[in-house]
């Protein structure tokens, strides 16, 4: 509720720049060990049926919070998707 609020008071330009800044898995790397999920659980969540973890809500914890997910990562699969892997 409150990300279509927020998506909402966002123009078109500042939501364009926003969507350059998320964070995605690479999935194909992902060991799916949790630990994105247990530090970030509204942006991650581990798909045990898929094997890998998945971006749920990208704008769903502020982006401190997500780098520490990044940081945390053992194999170093998350991304954001305006950097360079
Ligand atoms: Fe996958 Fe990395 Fe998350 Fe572990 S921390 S589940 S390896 S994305």
């Amino acid at each position: 509720m409150a990300n279509a609020i927020n998506r909402a008071r966002t123009t078109d330009k500042e939501y364009e720049k926003l969507a350059d800044h998320v964070p995605y898995v690479a999935e194909d790397d992902c060991i799916a060990c949790g630990a994105c999920e247990e530090i970030c659980p509204e942006v991650f969540t581990v798909n045990e049926s898929l094997g890998f973890a998945q971006v749920i809500n990208p704008s769903g914890a502020p982006a401190a919070k997500i780098q520490e997910a990044v940081d945390v990562c053992p194999v170093n699969c998350i991304h954001w998707a305006d950097e360079p892997e």
